[in-house]
């Protein structure tokens, strides 16, 4: 039951687990190209994850950052295929240790479980032998980091794009570093972007380019406000509107005024052009 929809996209499979079925924020795709698998869902959907990783022989798994619902069955699935899983440097011992997550978040997710993991390498071959890049990309955390398919032109955005706009910020999310890695992933050739909440975005370039501008505009916007004198909590009122029950029962945690203390902080001064800092590989 908790198997809410599948994919297909090309080679590419997709399948979104969630214990409830309230829009993208509480649902995961796990996604697989052939016997790699990214991400792995959370654990309290272990059960259906397993079915659809059996359908296939799973040789490699990689995980974008520590988030639970990315990594929570990290060690089960270790443990069921005998592989050791790659994952960021950044997110090694946060996974290797395990951390305590807020109730909210519990309720959706599930807790993660420890598992130990091994660095992704600058490059990662699949089955049919074509290249995938990881690509550092913090800003939503400090350890994000998608993967790039350059033959293939698609580009797995872990939690980087999720929608056009946000309407909310996590308090530990960091807005300028997040405009930068929006910057360097446009300059990669890309069609088509593979979301774990959203879903398989075709015009996925013009999608995350749009959610670039979108944010640009709103970091214009709010520091005008805030040159006339006006307050962030008034800012974000005038601008977003009133807190809703998720940042209440998340105890300010996800939030309309950490996005307008993040676009407070961008540096509208610096070029945009200056934000695109191509990987290397
Ligand atoms: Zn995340």
């Amino acid at each position: 039951m908790p198997l809410r929809q599948r994919y297909q996209y090309d080679s590419v499979e997709g399948a979104r687990f969630g214990r409830f079925n309230a829009g993208i924020n509480t649902t995961f795709i796990v996604y697989r190209i052939g016997s790699t698998v990214i991400d792995t869902g959370p654990a309290n959907q272990w059960r259906s994850v397993r079915r659809f990783l059996a359908e296939q022989p799973v040789e490699q798994l990689l995980i974008t950052h520590h988030h639970e619902d990315h990594s929570g069955n990290g060690a089960v699935i270790s443990r069921e295929y005998g592989l050791i899983p790659f994952a960021p440097k950044l997110a090694q011992a946060k996974l290797a240790s395990g951390y305590v997550t807020p109730l909210v978040q519990r309720l959706v997710w599930g807790s993660p479980r420890p598992v130990e993991t091994r660095p992704l390498p600058a490059s990662v071959k699949l089955s049919d032998g074509s290249p995938l890049i990881p690509v550092h990309t913090p800003g939503h955390a400090k350890d994000l980091t998608c993967f790039f398919l350059p033959q293939q032109k698609w580009f797995f955005s872990g939690d980087l794009y999720i929608s056009k706009m946000l309407k909310l910020l996590r308090i530990d999310e960091d807005f300028p570093m997040l405009m930068d890695s929006i910057g360097k992933v446009l300059a990669l050739d890309f069609d088509v972007l593979f979301c774990p909440h959203r879903g398989i975005v075709e015009d996925g370039k013009a999608s995350l380019q749009a959610k670039f501008d979108n944010l640009l505009e709103l970091s214009v916007e709010v520091q005008a406000l805030r040159d006339k004198g006006l307050t962030p909590r008034e800012i974000s009122d005038r601008m977003l509107g009133v807190e809703g029950w998720l940042t209440k029962l998340s105890r300010y945690n996800i939030s309309r005024i950490n996005l307008i203390e993040g676009a407070l902080k961008l540096d509208l001064g610096r070029p945009v052009t200056s934000r695109v800092v191509l990987p290397e590989y």
